[in-house]
């Protein structure tokens, strides 16, 4: 059994009860792909989050609200929402310890966006605002999730490139903030036609990558298998 952790955000359910919880569509992605989905609570503390951590194969860090843009010195925005300290405070330090012990890894939106900024990257905290020439990145909330909003060109040579086979994709885009400066230990492994990046991976770890987009929504394309597939048998190498 390869054991998949998935982080989780808090939130409230529909009779206003307080709630952990993340959406269905990453657990039937690792359940396709062959893992088995542990959900990891934010109320753990560190030497909860460890423990559950050292029996973990491989770790999903999923898509959620923004991250306190005071942990990498973001500028002011007043889209900026959804913060949850208690979330911050698991995913950084649980990120820098999977980079530090080789665990395999798959990021996606927020995931790939703690990965930049656990590791000394920082972010745009409202893209349309702050990038020049910026294309609509943030395709939500009242639009079907799997809508294909824009290309992505995946770098020649990458592991990316190598998963999904495939140059371009046709991807969803979920989001208002994306990677400003690149942390120095990884490599941009796909761009958006208006330069932000889109995917990234970490050269010299077993399997450390996130994307940008929201590949568990776009299961029935291929490439998106292939991710997934990949991480879990990295995770069950
Ligand atoms: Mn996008």
């Amino acid at each position: 059994m390869t054991l998949i952790g998935i982080t989780t955000y808090d939130g409230l359910s529909e009779i206003k009860t307080p709630i952990a919880a993340v959406g269905q569509h990453y657990i039937r992605a690792i359940l396709q792909a062959g893992g088995t989905p542990v959900l990891i609570p934010n109320q753990l503390d560190e030497v909860g989050w460890r423990e559950v951590y050292a029996r973990l194969d491989g770790i999903l860090f999923t898509g959620g609200g923004d991250i306190e843009p005071g942990i990498f010195g973001g500028e002011p925005h007043p889209r900026v929402g959804e913060l949850d300290p208690e979330r911050d405070t698991l995913e950084i330090p649980l990120l820098r310890l999977v980079v530090a012990q080789e665990k395999p890894f798959l990021g996606i939106c927020r995931g790939l966006q703690v990965t930049n900024v656990a590791l000394g990257g920082t972010l745009y905290t409202h893209i349309e605002d702050q990038h020049p020439g910026a294309l609509k990145h943030d395709w939500y909330p009242d639009i079907p999730r799997d809508t294909l909003a824009h290309p992505v060109r995946v770098e020649e040579g990458s592991r990316m490139a190598e998963i999904f086979g495939e140059p371009l994709l046709q991807v969803n885009s979920l989001h208002h903030q994306g990677i400003k400066d690149l942390a120095p230990s990884l490599k941009a492994a796909a761009y958006a036609p208006d330069g932000i990046i889109e995917a990234v991976e970490m050269p010299g770890h077993r399997f450390g990558l996130a994307v940008q987009w929201h590949p568990e929504w776009l299961t029935d394309q291929e490439p998106m298998r292939k991710l997934f597939h990949a991480f879990v048998q990295a995770a069950a190498a």
